[in-house]
Protein backbone atom coordinates (compact mmCIF):
# COMPACT_ATOMS: atom_id res chain seq x y z
CA UNK A 1 0.00 0.00 0.00
CA UNK A 2 0.71 3.64 -0.84
CA UNK A 3 0.31 5.76 2.25
CA UNK A 4 -0.99 9.85 1.59
CA UNK A 5 -0.77 11.63 4.95
CA UNK A 6 -3.98 14.55 5.25
CA UNK A 7 -3.72 17.45 7.27
CA UNK A 8 -5.94 20.52 7.99
CA UNK A 9 -4.97 23.30 9.93
CA UNK A 10 -7.33 26.34 11.08
CA UNK A 11 -8.87 28.91 9.09
CA UNK A 12 -5.38 31.36 7.43
CA UNK A 13 -2.72 29.31 9.74
CA UNK A 14 -0.23 31.22 11.20
CA UNK A 15 3.52 30.20 10.17
CA UNK A 16 3.70 28.51 13.35
CA UNK A 17 0.25 26.38 12.40
CA UNK A 18 1.99 25.80 8.79
CA UNK A 19 4.67 24.64 9.92
CA UNK A 20 3.10 21.78 12.72
CA UNK A 21 0.84 21.10 10.05
CA UNK A 22 4.04 19.94 7.59
CA UNK A 23 6.09 18.42 10.63
CA UNK A 24 2.19 16.03 11.26
CA UNK A 25 1.97 15.24 7.68
CA UNK A 26 5.56 13.78 7.46
CA UNK A 27 5.09 12.42 11.16
CA UNK A 28 1.99 10.54 9.60
CA UNK A 29 4.30 9.05 6.89
CA UNK A 30 6.69 7.57 9.36
CA UNK A 31 8.95 11.25 10.69
CA UNK A 32 11.63 12.97 8.96
CA UNK A 33 14.01 10.34 10.26
CA UNK A 34 12.61 7.57 7.54
CA UNK A 35 13.38 9.78 4.82
CA UNK A 36 16.79 11.53 6.28
CA UNK A 37 20.63 10.25 7.64
CA UNK A 38 22.81 11.89 8.69
CA UNK A 39 24.85 13.70 6.19
CA UNK A 40 22.77 13.46 3.63
CA UNK A 41 22.25 16.24 1.33
CA UNK A 42 18.77 17.14 0.62
CA UNK A 43 17.00 19.22 -2.29
CA UNK A 44 13.55 20.92 -2.15
CA UNK A 45 12.18 21.39 -5.40
CA UNK A 46 9.06 24.35 -4.96
CA UNK A 47 6.56 25.61 -7.64
CA UNK A 48 7.91 29.20 -8.80
CA UNK A 49 6.03 29.44 -11.56
CA UNK A 50 6.77 32.82 -11.89
CA UNK A 51 7.75 35.83 -9.65
CA UNK A 52 5.50 38.35 -11.25
CA UNK A 53 2.60 36.86 -9.88
CA UNK A 54 3.96 35.26 -6.60
CA UNK A 55 1.83 34.78 -4.11
CA UNK A 56 -0.83 32.72 -2.19
CA UNK A 57 -2.16 29.71 -4.41
CA UNK A 58 0.05 30.28 -6.76
CA UNK A 59 4.07 29.58 -5.78
CA UNK A 60 4.50 27.68 -3.14
CA UNK A 61 4.47 29.48 0.82
CA UNK A 62 7.72 30.51 2.06
CA UNK A 63 6.29 28.92 5.17
CA UNK A 64 6.27 25.75 3.94
CA UNK A 65 9.80 25.75 2.37
CA UNK A 66 11.04 27.14 5.84
CA UNK A 67 9.15 24.39 7.87
CA UNK A 68 10.84 21.54 5.47
CA UNK A 69 14.16 23.12 5.55
CA UNK A 70 14.07 23.40 9.45
CA UNK A 71 13.19 19.60 9.63
CA UNK A 72 15.38 18.29 7.34
CA UNK A 73 18.58 19.62 9.27
CA UNK A 74 16.95 18.29 12.60
CA UNK A 75 16.84 14.84 10.57
CA UNK A 76 20.57 15.27 10.06
CA UNK A 77 21.06 16.91 6.68
CA UNK A 78 24.61 18.21 6.04
CA UNK A 79 23.39 20.79 3.58
CA UNK A 80 19.59 21.48 2.08
CA UNK A 81 19.40 22.91 -1.35
CA UNK A 82 15.69 24.70 -2.55
CA UNK A 83 16.55 23.95 -6.84
CA UNK A 84 14.03 25.58 -9.39
CA UNK A 85 13.62 26.30 -12.79
CA UNK A 86 10.77 28.98 -13.34
CA UNK A 87 8.41 29.28 -16.60
CA UNK A 88 9.52 30.77 -19.74
CA UNK A 89 9.52 34.52 -19.69
CA UNK A 90 10.15 34.62 -16.36
CA UNK A 91 14.03 34.68 -14.76
CA UNK A 92 14.16 32.21 -11.66
CA UNK A 93 16.38 34.20 -9.94
CA UNK A 94 14.41 37.37 -9.98
CA UNK A 95 11.34 34.45 -9.67
CA UNK A 96 12.79 33.13 -6.56
CA UNK A 97 13.26 36.47 -4.88
CA UNK A 98 9.88 38.32 -5.72
CA UNK A 99 8.29 35.35 -4.07
CA UNK A 100 9.78 35.37 -0.91
CA UNK A 101 11.19 31.91 -1.53
CA UNK A 102 14.86 32.80 -2.03
CA UNK A 103 14.72 34.69 1.70
CA UNK A 104 13.11 32.32 3.51
CA UNK A 105 15.53 29.97 1.99
CA UNK A 106 18.72 31.27 3.20
CA UNK A 107 17.22 32.72 6.44
CA UNK A 108 17.22 28.93 7.13
CA UNK A 109 20.40 27.62 5.89
CA UNK A 110 19.31 26.53 2.82
CA UNK A 111 20.72 27.48 -0.91
CA UNK A 112 18.96 28.37 -3.84
CA UNK A 113 19.95 26.70 -7.07
CA UNK A 114 18.32 28.50 -10.36
CA UNK A 115 18.38 25.26 -12.44
CA UNK A 116 18.97 27.48 -15.88
CA UNK A 117 22.27 28.25 -14.35
CA UNK A 118 22.86 25.04 -12.79
CA UNK A 119 25.14 21.92 -14.89
CA UNK A 120 23.09 19.46 -16.39
CA UNK A 121 22.96 15.17 -16.64
CA UNK A 122 21.29 13.14 -18.69
CA UNK A 123 18.90 10.88 -17.32
CA UNK A 124 17.79 7.81 -19.21
CA UNK A 125 14.10 7.29 -19.05
CA UNK A 126 12.85 3.71 -18.07
CA UNK A 127 10.15 2.34 -20.15
CA UNK A 128 9.78 5.40 -22.08
CA UNK A 129 6.54 6.71 -23.62
CA UNK A 130 8.08 9.93 -25.90
CA UNK A 131 11.71 10.36 -24.67
CA UNK A 132 14.91 8.68 -24.00
CA UNK A 133 16.90 10.96 -22.16
CA UNK A 134 16.17 14.16 -20.26
CA UNK A 135 18.71 16.83 -18.95
CA UNK A 136 17.85 17.71 -15.56
CA UNK A 137 19.19 19.63 -12.61
CA UNK A 138 22.76 17.94 -11.79
CA UNK A 139 21.97 19.73 -8.26
CA UNK A 140 18.48 17.92 -7.94
CA UNK A 141 19.56 14.48 -9.54
CA UNK A 142 22.57 14.20 -6.88
CA UNK A 143 20.99 15.27 -3.69
CA UNK A 144 20.72 12.31 -1.46
CA UNK A 145 17.24 13.16 -0.82
CA UNK A 146 14.51 15.14 -3.30
CA UNK A 147 11.55 16.51 -1.58
CA UNK A 148 8.84 17.83 -4.21
CA UNK A 149 6.73 20.71 -3.11
CA UNK A 150 4.47 21.82 -5.09
CA UNK A 151 1.23 23.60 -4.57
CA UNK A 152 -2.51 22.49 -5.47
CA UNK A 153 -3.65 23.86 -8.61
CA UNK A 154 -5.68 23.73 -11.74
CA UNK A 155 -3.84 23.90 -15.03
CA UNK A 156 -5.41 25.13 -18.33
CA UNK A 157 -3.74 22.62 -20.07
CA UNK A 158 -3.60 19.48 -17.86
CA UNK A 159 -6.41 20.39 -15.49
CA UNK A 160 -4.85 20.21 -12.74
CA UNK A 161 -0.53 20.44 -11.48
CA UNK A 162 0.01 18.84 -8.10
CA UNK A 163 3.44 16.68 -7.68
CA UNK A 164 3.82 15.12 -10.91
CA UNK A 165 3.77 18.43 -12.88
CA UNK A 166 5.85 20.15 -10.43
CA UNK A 167 9.05 18.43 -11.77
CA UNK A 168 9.18 19.99 -14.50
CA UNK A 169 11.03 22.67 -12.92
CA UNK A 170 14.40 20.33 -13.07
CA UNK A 171 14.63 20.81 -16.65
CA UNK A 172 16.14 23.65 -18.55
CA UNK A 173 13.69 26.27 -20.46
CA UNK A 174 14.85 25.03 -23.61
CA UNK A 175 13.78 21.61 -22.08
CA UNK A 176 10.51 22.62 -21.33
CA UNK A 177 9.64 24.16 -24.44
CA UNK A 178 10.36 20.80 -26.17
CA UNK A 179 7.80 19.30 -23.37
CA UNK A 180 5.19 20.95 -24.87
CA UNK A 181 6.08 20.71 -28.33
CA UNK A 182 5.86 16.80 -27.84
CA UNK A 183 3.09 16.27 -25.70
CA UNK A 184 3.21 17.61 -22.26
CA UNK A 185 1.93 14.53 -20.45
CA UNK A 186 3.39 12.05 -21.85
CA UNK A 187 6.66 14.29 -21.18
CA UNK A 188 5.78 14.53 -17.59
CA UNK A 189 5.30 10.38 -16.55
CA UNK A 190 8.92 9.78 -18.56
CA UNK A 191 10.18 12.78 -16.10
CA UNK A 192 8.66 11.35 -13.13
CA UNK A 193 10.42 7.59 -14.30
CA UNK A 194 13.61 9.01 -15.06
CA UNK A 195 13.62 11.19 -11.56
CA UNK A 196 12.51 9.21 -8.70
CA UNK A 197 11.39 11.24 -5.81
CA UNK A 198 11.49 10.44 -1.77
CA UNK A 199 8.77 12.61 -0.64
CA UNK A 200 6.57 15.16 -2.22
CA UNK A 201 4.85 17.35 0.06
CA UNK A 202 2.08 19.45 -1.02
CA UNK A 203 0.83 23.08 -0.20
CA UNK A 204 -2.64 23.12 -0.23
CA UNK A 205 -2.79 26.06 2.00
CA UNK A 206 -3.86 28.21 -0.47
CA UNK A 207 -4.82 25.98 -3.77
CA UNK A 208 -6.39 27.85 -7.42
CA UNK A 209 -9.08 26.66 -9.50
CA UNK A 210 -10.19 27.98 -12.70
CA UNK A 211 -7.90 29.50 -14.47
CA UNK A 212 -4.35 28.02 -12.92
CA UNK A 213 -1.83 27.46 -12.69
CA UNK A 214 -1.22 31.21 -13.13
CA UNK A 215 -4.43 33.40 -13.49
CA UNK A 216 -7.12 31.17 -11.29
CA UNK A 217 -9.06 32.25 -8.13
CA UNK A 218 -7.14 31.92 -4.54
CA UNK A 219 -9.62 28.91 -2.44
CA UNK A 220 -8.65 28.67 0.95
CA UNK A 221 -7.92 24.78 2.03
CA UNK A 222 -5.75 24.83 4.44
CA UNK A 223 -4.38 21.37 3.48
CA UNK A 224 -0.80 19.80 3.65
CA UNK A 225 -1.02 16.72 2.01
CA UNK A 226 2.30 14.29 2.11
CA UNK A 227 3.25 11.06 0.67
CA UNK A 228 6.62 9.08 -0.70
CA UNK A 229 4.74 8.14 -4.35
CA UNK A 230 3.76 10.85 -5.90
CA UNK A 231 1.82 8.66 -8.51
CA UNK A 232 -0.89 7.64 -5.49
CA UNK A 233 -0.23 11.49 -4.12
CA UNK A 234 -1.80 12.87 -7.39
CA UNK A 235 -4.61 10.41 -7.28
CA UNK A 236 -5.46 11.67 -4.13
CA UNK A 237 -4.97 15.29 -4.90
CA UNK A 238 -7.29 15.14 -7.86
CA UNK A 239 -9.89 13.61 -5.43
CA UNK A 240 -9.56 16.49 -3.19
CA UNK A 241 -10.05 18.94 -6.25
CA UNK A 242 -13.20 17.17 -6.90
CA UNK A 243 -11.58 15.52 -10.03
CA UNK A 244 -11.61 12.25 -11.31
CA UNK A 245 -8.00 10.95 -11.68
CA UNK A 246 -9.41 9.49 -15.12
CA UNK A 247 -9.76 13.00 -16.45
CA UNK A 248 -6.13 13.75 -15.91
CA UNK A 249 -4.03 12.91 -18.73
CA UNK A 250 -0.81 12.35 -17.60
CA UNK A 251 -2.16 10.24 -14.68
CA UNK A 252 -4.45 7.71 -17.02
CA UNK A 253 -0.97 7.84 -18.84
CA UNK A 254 1.08 6.66 -15.35
CA UNK A 255 -1.39 4.01 -15.00
CA UNK A 256 -1.47 2.18 -18.26
CA UNK A 257 2.32 1.95 -17.11
CA UNK A 258 1.50 0.21 -14.20
CA UNK A 259 2.99 3.26 -11.92
CA UNK A 260 -0.18 3.73 -10.09
CA UNK A 261 -3.99 2.64 -9.68
CA UNK A 262 -6.33 5.36 -10.42
CA UNK A 263 -8.97 3.51 -8.44
CA UNK A 264 -6.90 4.06 -4.80
CA UNK A 265 -7.06 0.33 -3.75
CA UNK A 266 -3.41 0.37 -3.08
CA UNK A 267 -3.69 3.97 -1.14
CA UNK A 268 -4.14 4.36 2.28
CA UNK A 269 -5.24 8.05 3.17
CA UNK A 270 -4.11 8.86 6.86
CA UNK A 271 -5.14 11.82 9.09
CA UNK A 272 -8.12 13.55 6.95
CA UNK A 273 -10.44 11.18 5.18
CA UNK A 274 -10.78 12.74 1.51
CA UNK A 275 -14.53 13.12 2.40
CA UNK A 276 -14.13 15.04 5.06
CA UNK A 277 -11.55 17.74 3.01
CA UNK A 278 -12.78 17.68 -0.77
CA UNK A 279 -13.98 20.94 -2.82
CA UNK A 280 -15.10 20.56 -6.34
CA UNK A 281 -12.78 23.16 -7.97
CA UNK A 282 -13.93 25.27 -10.72
CA UNK A 283 -12.27 23.88 -13.77
CA UNK A 284 -10.07 25.65 -16.19
CA UNK A 285 -11.75 27.11 -19.33
CA UNK A 286 -10.50 25.36 -22.08
CA UNK A 287 -11.96 28.04 -24.81
CA UNK A 288 -8.99 30.38 -25.74
CA UNK A 289 -10.85 33.49 -26.69
CA UNK A 290 -11.65 35.61 -23.42
CA UNK A 291 -14.42 37.92 -25.36
CA UNK A 292 -16.11 38.57 -27.95
CA UNK A 293 -14.33 40.31 -30.98
CA UNK A 294 -11.61 37.98 -30.30
CA UNK A 295 -11.11 34.74 -32.75
CA UNK A 296 -8.90 32.27 -32.17
CA UNK A 297 -8.09 29.59 -35.13
CA UNK A 298 -6.00 27.27 -33.39
CA UNK A 299 -5.12 23.65 -34.38
CA UNK A 300 -2.66 21.57 -32.95
CA UNK A 301 -1.16 24.22 -30.42
CA UNK A 302 1.61 23.71 -27.71
CA UNK A 303 0.49 24.45 -24.38
CA UNK A 304 3.42 26.86 -24.30
CA UNK A 305 1.59 28.75 -26.81
CA UNK A 306 -1.93 28.82 -25.60
CA UNK A 307 -0.46 29.73 -22.12
CA UNK A 308 1.15 32.99 -23.90
CA UNK A 309 -2.79 33.73 -24.91
CA UNK A 310 -3.67 33.41 -21.92
CA UNK A 311 -1.52 35.30 -19.87
CA UNK A 312 -1.17 38.44 -22.94
CA UNK A 313 -4.96 38.90 -22.40
CA UNK A 314 -4.38 39.18 -18.81
CA UNK A 315 -1.83 41.46 -19.34
CA UNK A 316 -4.26 43.80 -21.61
CA UNK A 317 -6.28 43.83 -18.85
CA UNK A 318 -3.96 44.63 -15.86
CA UNK A 319 -3.20 47.74 -18.22
CA UNK A 320 -6.67 48.48 -19.66
CA UNK A 321 -6.50 47.90 -23.13
CA UNK A 322 -9.04 45.00 -23.12
CA UNK A 323 -11.88 47.05 -23.83
CA UNK A 324 -10.02 47.86 -26.83
CA UNK A 325 -9.83 45.09 -28.73
CA UNK A 326 -11.93 44.26 -31.50
CA UNK A 327 -11.83 42.31 -34.43
CA UNK A 328 -8.59 40.80 -33.25
CA UNK A 329 -8.56 37.06 -35.24
CA UNK A 330 -5.12 34.96 -33.70
CA UNK A 331 -3.75 32.20 -35.70
CA UNK A 332 -2.04 29.54 -33.73
CA UNK A 333 -0.56 26.51 -33.99
CA UNK A 334 1.29 24.14 -36.29
CA UNK A 335 -2.03 22.65 -38.66
CA UNK A 336 -3.98 25.57 -38.55
CA UNK A 337 -4.87 27.54 -41.69
CA UNK A 338 -5.84 31.01 -42.41
CA UNK A 339 -9.88 31.00 -42.62
CA UNK A 340 -11.36 31.98 -45.89
CA UNK A 341 -13.28 34.46 -44.16
CA UNK A 342 -10.92 36.57 -42.97
CA UNK A 343 -11.72 40.52 -43.74
CA UNK A 344 -8.86 42.24 -41.24
CA UNK A 345 -4.95 41.29 -40.88
CA UNK A 346 -4.66 38.49 -38.64
CA UNK A 347 -2.33 38.20 -36.23
CA UNK A 348 -0.11 35.03 -36.49
CA UNK A 349 2.12 33.15 -34.13
CA UNK A 350 5.06 31.28 -33.48
CA UNK A 351 7.76 29.83 -35.45
CA UNK A 352 5.79 26.67 -36.35
CA UNK A 353 3.61 29.45 -38.38
CA UNK A 354 6.62 31.28 -40.14
CA UNK A 355 5.40 29.64 -43.92
CA UNK A 356 2.41 32.09 -43.12
CA UNK A 357 4.39 34.98 -42.32
CA UNK A 358 3.37 37.16 -45.43
CA UNK A 359 -0.38 36.39 -44.59
CA UNK A 360 -0.21 39.00 -41.83
CA UNK A 361 1.21 40.36 -38.84
CA UNK A 362 3.77 37.96 -37.72
CA UNK A 363 5.18 37.04 -34.52
CA UNK A 364 8.16 34.94 -34.22
CA UNK A 365 9.28 32.47 -31.17
CA UNK A 366 8.42 29.58 -29.92
CA UNK A 367 6.72 30.46 -28.36
CA UNK A 368 7.03 34.07 -29.12
CA UNK A 369 7.26 36.90 -26.11
CA UNK A 370 4.43 38.24 -24.58
CA UNK A 371 5.58 41.85 -25.04
CA UNK A 372 5.70 41.25 -29.20
CA UNK A 373 2.43 39.45 -28.88
CA UNK A 374 1.42 43.13 -27.10
CA UNK A 375 3.07 45.15 -29.73
CA UNK A 376 1.35 43.35 -32.18
CA UNK A 377 -2.22 43.00 -30.81
CA UNK A 378 -2.11 47.41 -30.08
CA UNK A 379 -0.98 47.62 -34.08
CA UNK A 380 -3.92 45.39 -34.83
CA UNK A 381 -6.27 47.28 -32.80
CA UNK A 382 -4.87 51.04 -33.45
CA UNK A 383 -3.55 51.24 -30.13
CA UNK A 384 0.04 51.38 -30.96
S1 LIG B 1 5.16 28.26 -31.97
FE1 LIG B 1 4.14 26.40 -32.61
S2 LIG B 1 5.59 24.77 -32.08
FE2 LIG B 1 6.20 26.61 -30.90
S3 LIG B 1 5.11 26.46 -28.97
FE3 LIG B 1 3.78 27.61 -30.33
S4 LIG B 1 2.40 26.12 -31.25
FE4 LIG B 1 4.13 25.02 -30.36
Amino acid sequence: MHRVSIVRGGRAPSPASVESMVRDSIELLGGIKDFIKPGDTVALKPNVVTGRLSGRGVTTDPEVLKALIRLSYEGGAGKVFVVEGSGYGSPTMEALELSGVKDAAEACGARVVDVDSDDLVEVKVPNPLILDKIPVSKTFLESDVKINVPVMKTHDQMLMTLGMKNMKGIIPKPQKRLFHRIGLAKAIVDLNKAVPLDLTVVDAIYAMEGLGPSFGDIVEMSLILASRDVYSLDVIGSKVMGFDPEEVEYLKLASEQGLVKLDGSDIEVVGEPVERVARVFKKPPMDLAPQEGVRIIEKGACSACRGTIRSVFYDLEQIGLMKDIRDLTIIVGPQAGLPKDLDKTPLIMGTCLKHLENKGCYVIGCPPNNDQMIKAIRELCGKS
